[in-house]
């Protein structure tokens, strides 16, 4: 892998004076799962000399780091099935280590947790969000149509061995889990894991229609207050999540409602894409292709120059709708390349 020294290149500011400080890149769009609601069962996948190398993500993260991102994301697709994925993970250590980095974190269906748990605690990783949306076995298979509820449970078992620390991210869905929410919470806790509840959002085309699934955690929080007390913290991540803490359990949980404006004015993340297509905001189509540059020359002048023609175009916010119609999705694609 380049071992690129840093550079001091400027910031990202967008137009809106957002500093951009958190990179989430999508390192595949290939999964071993096949959730409802994030694909279809029988979906395409791009040809794999489409995406990026291991190589050319480190330099795109490295460049992205060098102009003042501090967290970086890997997600997917399902990131533990990219061959070799913990080789990229180990060069993006080295920024940790200098400092430049705060954080190197990782989003994960846990099928593969089991193998990779501890390279990755090597590797300076220390927070993991685990995507687990029932905590019942046959539930569970229904609604990731491939995946092993015992194998997932295994794979958060050996990330808190690891020594990781675990968060829970679990999409709410009407007439499958808000049930079963106040149990999760209670599980999550007891075993001190966060647990993140996230709004069914209306990316790319599934096989079925979105609004039958589409629960406003707004009801979700009103259900919760009449078991639980939930007190407001303040909000660290400059995200669409808003986090309480639950005085009868002492864990925190968060809500993720990207449908509601409210957190665009603080956003400070971007998402790219395994082909290297950079994503200025979550709810829009326009993206600035980064492969090309990449790819047109071996130093970065002509890549940051990309990112920065990139930054001008970030929206101030988002156009999420669900449509009541049952007409297309908001944004063609799939969660599954941008990663969430
Ligand atoms: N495969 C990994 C996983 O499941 O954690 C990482 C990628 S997955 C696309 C990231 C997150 O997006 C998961 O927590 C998943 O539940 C969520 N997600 C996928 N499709 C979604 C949708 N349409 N609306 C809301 N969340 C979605
Ligand atoms: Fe795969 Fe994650 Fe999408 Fe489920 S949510 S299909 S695990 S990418």
């Amino acid at each position: 892998m380049s071992d690129s020294v840093i550079t001091s290149e400027p910031p990202l500011i967008d137009p809106f004076g957002r500093t951009i400080s958190y990179l989430r890149v999508s390192v595949t769009d290939r999964c071993d799962f096949r959730c409802v609601y994030c694909m279809a069962e029988d979906m395409t996948f791009l040809p794999k000399r489409d995406l990026l190398s291991l190589e050319e993500l480190d330099r795109l993260c490295s460049a992205f780091i060098a102009r003042g991102v501090r967290k970086l994301r890997l997600t997917g697709g399902e990131p533990l099935v990219r061959k070799n994925l913990m080789s990229l993970v180990e060069s993006l250590s080295r920024h940790l280590k200098s400092g430049a980095l705060d954080e190197l974190t990782v989003t994960t269906n846990g099928s593969q947790l089991r193998q990779h748990a501890e390279t990755l605690y090597k590797h300076g990783v220390r927070r993991i969000n685990v995507s687990l949306d029932t905590l019942d076995a046959d539930k569970f298979k229904a609604i990731t149509r491939w995946g092993d509820f015992e194998r997932v449970m295994d794979g958060i078992r050996a990330a808190r061995d690891a020594g990781l620390k675990v968060k829970i991210n679990a999409v709410a869905l009407r007439g499958f889990n808000d049930a079963e929410i106040p149990s999760m919470l209670t599980w999550a806790h007891e075993q001190g894991m966060d647990l993140t509840l996230i709004e069914t959002m209306p990316l790319g085309d599934i096989d079925g229609d979105r609004t039958d699934q589409y629960l406003p955690l707004s009801d979700v929080r009103a259900g919760l207050e009449n078991t639980f007390t939930l007190t407001d913290l303040p909000d660290q991540t400059g995200g669409p999540a808003r986090y309480v803490r639950i005085e009868e359990t002492g864990g925190r949980l968060g809500f993720i409602t990207p449908l509601s404006h409210n957190f665009c004015e603080s956003c400070n993340r971007m998402r790219i894409t395994c082909t290297g297509t950079l994503y200025m905001c979550l709810g829009q189509d326009d993206a600035a292709d980064l492969r090309a540059p990449l790819r047109a020359s071996e130093g970065d002048a002509l890549l940051h120059q990309a990112i920065d023609e990139a930054i001008s175009r970030k929206p101030k916010g988002h156009d999420f709708v669900i449509d009541r119609s049952g007409a297309a999705p908001a944004v063609a694609r799939h969660m599954s390349m941008t990663g969430g």
